[in-house]
Parts: C-alpha cells; structure tokens; sequence
C-alpha cells in the first residue's frame, strides 16, 4: 500500500490527470444531489452512451425530486422504458416521496438517511455524499475494486467479503481527503478508460509508476475471475394477439402477491412492466399455449384458433438463457382479462414494457404483417 510522499505523489498525478482529461458528461456539469443521484441509479449495470439521452429526457420532465415524487409511477416507468433494470425507476421514485415527506424535498446530506433510501447502498451513498457534499466517503465500485486490485497486485476473488473490506479499507486510506468528489470520479474515470477490464492502457496511465501490477506484468490478469454461475435455459411462448382492428392485448405488470402460477417465471423477466401473456413451455410450445388460450376462453376468428410462428426471441438476464417463441394469433374479439390494455400492435410502447416485450412485438410484427415494425 502506498504511503506517505508516494501517497501524496500518486494522488496528485491521478487528480491533475482527471482534471485535464476527464470526459465531459452531462451529470459532471452539475452538484446537484438529485442529478448525481439519478445520474448514478441510470449508470449501475448500463453503460454511459446508454444513459446519457434518458438522463436528459428524464429530467426535463422530472427536473426535482418534488417532480419525480408527484409523477404517476407509469410515467416514471414510460421514461425508463428500455434502460432496463426497472426496480431502479421505482426505488428512485419511493425515494424521491421519502424525501419530500422526511426532508421537506430536500436531499438529505446525513449518511444514514441517504443509505435509508430505497435502492442506494453503500456505493451510491458514497458517490452522492463526495460528489455534491464534500463528504469524506470513498467509492468502491467495480471499476475502482479492479484499479485498486492492479496497484497492489492483489490475488484472490475481490467479490468475497475479505476482499471487499480489504479493499474498501485500501479506498478509504487513498482518499483525498481535500477533493473526495472529484477523488473518488478520477478512480473511477482511470478504470472506465484506461484500466479496462480487458485491455488495460498502461503506457497512457498517469499513474502507472506506482502500479505494481503492471511491474509483475499481470496487470491484464487481476482481477482474477471468480467462478461463472451455471446458465439457466428458460423457454416461453408469448401470445401476441391480433383483432380485427389490429389492437393486441397486454398484460399489466405481474405483482407478486398475486401472481398466477402459470406465469411464475414471467415477472422477472418482464422486469415487471406490461408483456404479452406468455407461459414457461416445454416440448410442444403450440399446444401448450393452446391450453392456456382456452383457459382465458380465447374466441378464434373463424373457428379453430390459428398460431403464426414467429422468430424466436433471444435475451440474456445474468445468468439466465431466455429463448421466446412469440405466436401471432388472430381473433374476432381479444379476450377479456381484468387490468389488461388494448393497444395497436405497433404501438405497444405507449405503456411501459420491458426491452424484451419491444423484441417479441418486433418478431410477431415482422411474422404476421410483414413491412410494418413496433415503435421503439
Ligand atoms: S498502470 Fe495499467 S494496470 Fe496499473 S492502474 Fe494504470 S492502467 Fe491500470
């Protein structure tokens, strides 16, 4: 571990690195808890270039935490819509009424009722506190685990929890403690840019006179992996009706107090917003879904009820394969079921629906009415 002038020395090279090459980024522009908040809720799991167009759009619309606590929570869902990862679109939300009804909508600057919000953990508490209040917190997160887990060479699964503590502890001592924000965004810029998990830069990085890992030439090999969860294959057979004024029927977002046990895999895939009626299968998908049609007492368009097949879907959710066979069935009257939505096939995306949903719209669009596509 570095110490002393080295310390001293190794900060300063990363901060004045950070200050003249830092990309510019709109939630850089600003201190403002609540846009520092949302701009690192829309960053976990999803990439920057992704996050950028609904960072924006999201706050036009919802420029305060009394706007987004106000907001109906579709809305807030509609405008996350394909950003995927939808509890954050709620947890920002129940957050956002928390702090209206225990701060007066201001954001609080106390760590413990920040880490008392919905959805923020130990990181997300870090990086609002530093970045918009100056806090002495410093950040571990992914990128900061592998800059660190390379300076020092250190071997091992950094996911465990000794890991985790020997390095929250190796973060917390390298903090600059005069600029914790800009610290804390200088550890992270060094690994989503130069220290990249594949490739790392070390010729271009500022401070690789002190990087231990690059000495040993193991660099590129730390962190070392941790064993890969097995993949789960899921297979589903999605419903996408058809009436005769070409309106189709969505389901609302599953609840899990009430979910029907034929759809038991459904929820979490759908990430809990509008889907199709879709069923786990195995062997015949056809006859399966036929089961369930006359279960919702499906009437045909002339009698017996007509399955297109359309491309199966393809998606990956950590460890799970989900493989969707989408069929196109057209119908005289789409079956009632109670909070179902009609809504024009290509327009599904008027409700909030899962990145998933778009592509099983896009399959059967492209099956039953070649030349037209869903709106995405
Ligand atoms: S020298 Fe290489 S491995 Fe070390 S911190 Fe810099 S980019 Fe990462």
């Amino acid at each position: 571990m570095l110490k002393g002038p080295e310390l001293a020395a190794f900060r300063k090279q990363l901060l004045a690195w950070f200050r003249q090459f830092q990309r510019d980024l709109p939630w850089r522009r600003t201190r403002d808890p609540y846009r520092v908040w949302l701009s690192e809720i829309m960053l976990q799991q999803t990439r920057v270039a992704a996050v950028i167009p609904y960072y924006k759009r999201f706050l036009e619309r919802f420029p305060n935490v009394l706007a987004l606590a106000a907001a109906r929570e579709e809305e807030v869902l509609r405008l996350w819509s394909g950003l995927g990862y939808y509890s954050r679109a709620r947890n920002l939300q129940r957050s956002a009424q928390q702090i209206v009804g225990e701060h007066g909508g201001k954001f609080p600057s106390h760590s413990e009722d920040v880490l008392s919000l919905p959805g923020i953990g130990n990181y997300t508490a870090a990086a609002i506190l530093s970045i918009a209040f100056d806090k002495k917190h410093a950040v571990l997160d992914g990128n900061v685990a592998r800059v660190l887990a390379r300076l020092g060479a250190v071997r091992g699964d950094l996911r465990s929890s000794l890991g985790r503590q020997g390095l929250q502890k190796w973060a917390d001592a390298y903090l600059d403690r005069k600029s914790p924000g800009d610290w804390n965004q200088a550890m992270m810029e060094l690994g989503a840019t130069l220290c990249s998990p594949k490739s790392p830069q070390c010729l271009l990085c500022p401070v690789a006179q002190f990087c231990e890992g690059r000495k040993q030439g193991i660099a590129d090999l730390l962190p070392e992996k941790r064993k890969k969860r097995a993949t789960v294959e899921i297979r589903l057979a999605a419903a996408v009706f058809s009436d005769q004024q070409g309106r189709t029927l969505l389901l609302p977002p599953p609840e899990e107090k009430n979910r029907e046990p034929l759809v038991d895999h459904v929820p979490t895939l759908v990430s809990h917003l509008w889907h199709f009626p879709t069923i786990p299968v195995s062997g015949d998908a056809v006859a399966k879904l036929r089961g369930h049609m006359r279960r919702l007492r499906v009437q045909s368009q002339n009698g017996g009820l007509h399955f297109v097949a359309a491309n199966k879907v393809r998606h990956t959710v950590t460890y799970r394969s989900i493989t969707v066979e989408p069929f196109c069935i057209g119908v005289k009257k789409l079956p009632r079921i109670k909070g179902a939505e009609r809504v024009p096939l290509g327009e599904i995306t008027i409700l909030p629906v899962s990145n998933l949903t778009r592509k099983v719209a896009r399959a059967a669009l492209a099956a039953a009415f070649p030349g037209k596509s869903a709106h995405s």
